[in-house]
């Protein structure tokens, strides 16, 4: 195997790495596709998720293939772009090298679209024993142990022993937890009596805290106010003003000294960039992103580029940065792939602007908040359009229909079908086969 920049062959054209398959690198490699550059896209994936219907997916509304991706299959008719999964390790700046668990590759530019993880902020308790939902690996974890613990619940007699069990705790009333909460409340409502008849609904108890004393805090008050209603409507019992500092995987504790028996606290509470050794120095202190300029240029290095939610670029307009949204990422993504030809033609680059098209979130059936930069509305048509933009978002005809099928059949049938429980046991038929990442780390280190 062939680890020198990847077995990527030697072209005259300048080569531009893309770190990242999510919103910003996958949009950039793709108006890059035909260019005059070599361009080589790594992602630890081999394929490209979209990350707003994740929910669904840990809800047991949609099937992971529908909301993912082959990052390969974008680029069948291209010339110029190579694509590798590979874990990135280090960046180089001085030797314009990037380190994967592949091995290494050169870069002429090097563009940066590694997105953000999620922030537990330094509790390893709760980062131990709560579920996070950032990765489709994520989403189907959760889905699996909601049902593995409805199973487990039918063996419980005693009503206080159940509850760890059947209860949800979601933590952080951004659009996730809302979205989570308000799913989980449709599932109680519609599907679990079905399967679960011998449950008393009321017995399963949802609770969304929130540190803040609104939910939405990056919305408008009225859509926060909004999201409020429609979730205690629905039965969601939501706890403004207080935190959960602690969870031993039984019982979360919050600031307030409540204490609250579940098994399943999900946390969505906070994001951070992560942190890739070589480029430290690099990083905004306060944000923790990666210091850009006006031209996505990553400050104090050469030929760097850095898009989307790992990006801090301030001005006048966004003092701390963009919103980690997809739009920014999609925006910078087209917004490079601009500059880069332009600058290769001689032509004058203008500053990356951002066109806020405006933020939404849905509470469930019929029910959603948004707010465009005019004005703030909710309700049943809000509903409609975000259906609609987050429809057409998506990559690919198969995957619209899969998601346009499953929403008809889970609205018009109160019901989805895509409650199995898959375990996650590794029987591979060649057991002598080492699982791909040790084979990998085993030859790099060889070669
Ligand atoms: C649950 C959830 C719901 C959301 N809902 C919305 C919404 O409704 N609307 C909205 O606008 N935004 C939403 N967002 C935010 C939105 O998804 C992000 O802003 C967007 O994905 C950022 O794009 P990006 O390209 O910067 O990063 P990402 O899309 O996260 O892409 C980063 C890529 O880098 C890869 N990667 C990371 N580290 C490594 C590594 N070390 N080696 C190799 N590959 C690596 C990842 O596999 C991923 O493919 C949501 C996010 C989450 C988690």
């Amino acid at each position: 195997m062939d680890h020198t920049n990847l077995n990527i062959p030697h072209s005259a054209q300048p080569r531009i790495v893309i770190l990242g398959a999510g919103f910003a690198g996958l949009n950039l490699a793709r108006n890059l596709s035909g260019s005059h550059f070599q361009v080589v896209l790594i992602d630890r994936n081999n394929f490209s998720q979209f990350q707003p219907l994740f929910y669904q997916v840990a809800m047991a509304g949609l099937e992971p293939s529908a909301i993912a991706f082959p990052i390969r299959k974008v680029f069948h008719s291209s010339q110029n772009v190579y694509v590798r999964q590979a874990e990135i390790l280090r960046v180089e700046p001085d030797q314009k090298t990037v380190i994967t668990d592949y091995g290494n590759i050169q870069f002429d530019i090097l563009a940066v679209c590694l997105g953000a993880e999620t922030n537990f902020y330094g509790n390893a308790n709760i980062e131990k024993f709560s579920f996070s939902l950032k990765s489709l690996g994520q989403a189907l974890g959760i889905r699996n142990q909601i049902f593995v613990d409805f199973e487990k619940s039918m063996y419980i007699k005693d009503f206080k022993d159940r509850q760890g069990y059947i209860d949800f705790v979601i933590v952080g009333g951004g659009p996730t937890g809302v979205e989570m909460a308000g799913a989980l409340a449709e599932m109680k409502q519609y599907v679990l009596p079905k399967d679960y008849p011998e449950l008393e609904k009321d017995e399963i108890d949802i609770y969304l805290v929130q540190s803040g004393n609104r939910l939405l805090p990056g919305m408008s008050e009225k859509s926060g106010r909004n999201a409020e209603k429609f979730l205690r409507r629905m039965g969601v019992t939501v706890i403004l003003n207080d935190r959960v500092n602690d969870y031993d995987g039984n019982q979360a504790i919050l600031k307030s000294g409540r204490k609250i028996p579940t098994n399943k606290l999900i946390w969505a509470a906070g994001i951070k960039c992560p942190v890739i050794p070589g480029l430290e120095p690099y990083y905004d202190e306060k944000s923790r992103r990666l210091l850009v300029d006006e031209h996505c240029k990553v400050m104090s290095c050469s030929d760097i580029y850095a898009l989307g939610d790992i990006a801090g670029m301030k001005s006048d307009s966004y003092p701390r940065g963009h919103p980690q949204v997809a739009q920014v990422g999609l925006q910078m993504g087209d917004y490079l792939s601009r500059m880069l030809s332009r600058q290769q033609n001689g032509d004058a680059i203008r500053p990356f602007k951002y066109k806020d098209k405006g933020v939404m979130a849905t509470i469930g059936r019929n029910k959603a908040v948004a707010d465009f930069p005019r004005f703030s509305t909710a309700g049943f048509f809000t509903w409609v359009i975000w259906l609609w933009v987050h429809l057409f978002s998506l990559i690919g005809i198969r995957n619209k229909l899969l998601v346009v099928f499953n929403w008809m059949w889970n609205y018009l049938r109160f019901d989805s079908s895509l409650r199995l429980i898959i375990e996650q046991k590794n029987h591979r038929a060649d057991q002598n086969q080492p699982p791909i990442n040790d084979y990998v780390s085993e030859n790099v280190e060889r070669s």
